[in-house]
């Protein structure tokens, strides 16, 4: 790809990437990195200037003559919103071009109510912070939006009634797109904290994302690309069949699911039996932190559980680095200790020799600032910069 763009003279689009990923401060750079000419660097580079997307600002203190002039991303440029809608609780931001979260909101989320419901309050929820931000309009880049279903991301229309009733081809772009007239990415919530955990470590290839909160699901990338699978259902691990769970019913209609037993509303439901009352994933970490001993055992052994389900994965996709995230890993230290007891006793020596088990290093924001990511990805996109530009 850079190979093509160098041979028809890198674009306004190629220049913003460079100047955007900070491989570029300077016009020389760019020269350097392209081969533009003097005159052609200056076009592209004040066409960006133009859209507010580049800042230029004069390097003080050099040895006089003339001071360089730097170039850097404006990430001030503009604003995208963000809406991490989870099965129990929404997190909505407004961010800046760079991802970084500026004002932020949750509300708390019954699937059961149908997705109008949620789609609507999220979409009130999005305008206020719009307000509050205090920018105009015109300011607003994109949405991007993450389900707990399975999505076709052509359409941005959900796929999968798997998780509720009523959330089979539902049209989640379009909800968002009438509403606020810019572009808008929708994707499955664990895809989405997988694209955010492979931007952060570029140089491994072979991911495996797992988000432990009211559902548990993961997000596969391999040889550096997303995998969906044939229908853009991969990675539904919480719906894999655990050993002596027969009897326990789950939300998708089967039973024994690793998820009725080790998912955040299972854990919670046996916190609150023992005495110790929590709500959802989040609560049950809650009261881990709070060093509750019964909730610690709980979370270990939905640990060992998921780790079961997990040590097949291993063995089949081989990945270099497992990145574990979502609610219940705010109890992280627990729950990777009992997976970790199980994938290195059932999956291979080979596929465990090198592998690494980190924590999701976004946190509570995780939600919102992957789904920021999806857009600006997307919206800042070379060819994207490039449509703007023509
Ligand atoms: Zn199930």
């Amino acid at each position: 790809m850079a190979g093509r763009a160098h041979a028809a003279g890198a674009s306004a689009g190629e220049v913003f990437r460079l100047i955007r990923q900070g491989h570029a401060a300077t016009r020389s750079d760019i020269g350097r990195l392209t081969g533009l000419s003097r005159t052609a660097v200056t076009l592209r580079v004040t066409q960006l200037l133009d859209k507010g997307l580049v800042v230029e600002r004069a390097d003080g203190g050099s040895t006089g003559g003339r001071p360089p002039v730097r170039l850097r991303f404006h990430a001030d440029g503009g604003i995208v919103l963000a809406a991490a809608l989870g099965a129990s609780r929404a997190q909505l931001a407004v961010c800046d071009l760079a991802g970084t979260v500026l004002d932020e909101t949750e509300f708390g989320v019954d699937l059961a109510e149908g997705p109008d419901v949620l789609l609507d309050t999220a979409v009130k929820h999005l305008d206020q912070l719009l307000a509050e931000s205090g920018r105009p309009r015109e300011a607003l880049w994109g949405v991007g939006v993450s389900v707990p279903n399975a999505i076709d991301i052509a359409t941005g229309t959900s796929l999968s009634p798997a998780v509720q009733p009523g959330w089979g081809d539902v049209a989640v772009a379009d909800h968002f797109g009438t509403r606020f007239g810019v572009p808008v990415r929708v994707d499955n919530d664990v895809n989405v904290l997988a694209l955010a955990e492979h931007r952060r470590h570029p140089e491994v290839d072979d991911l495996l994302v797992i988000k432990a909160s009211t559902g548990i699901g993961a997000g596969l990338i391999m040889r550096g690309r997303l995998q969906r699978g044939a229908l853009g259902a991969a990675g539904e691990l919480g719906h894999t069949k655990v050993a002596g769970a027969d009897d326990v019913a789950c939300s998708c209609g089967n039973t024994g699911c690793l998820e009725a037993v080790a998912g955040g509303r299972a854990l919670a439901t046996v916190c609150t039996e023992l005495g110790r009352p929590a709500t959802d994933a989040f609560g049950v970490a809650e009261l881990v932190r709070a060093g509750d001993p019964e909730a610690l055992r709980q979370v270990r052994q939905a640990g060992r559980r998921i780790g079961e389900v997990i040590a097949g994965a291993v063995n089949l996709l081989n990945p270099a680095l497992i990145v574990v995230g979502g609610d219940l890993a705010h109890a992280y230290e627990p729950l990777v200790a009992g997976m970790r007891e199980v994938i290195y006793q059932r999956a291979t020596a080979t596929a465990t020799r090198s592998l690494r088990i980190e924590p999701s290093e976004m946190h509570a924001r995780a939600g919102v600032g992957a789904c920021a990511t999806l857009i600006l990805d997307d919206v800042l996109s070379r060819r994207a910069v490039d449509t703007l530009l023509s």
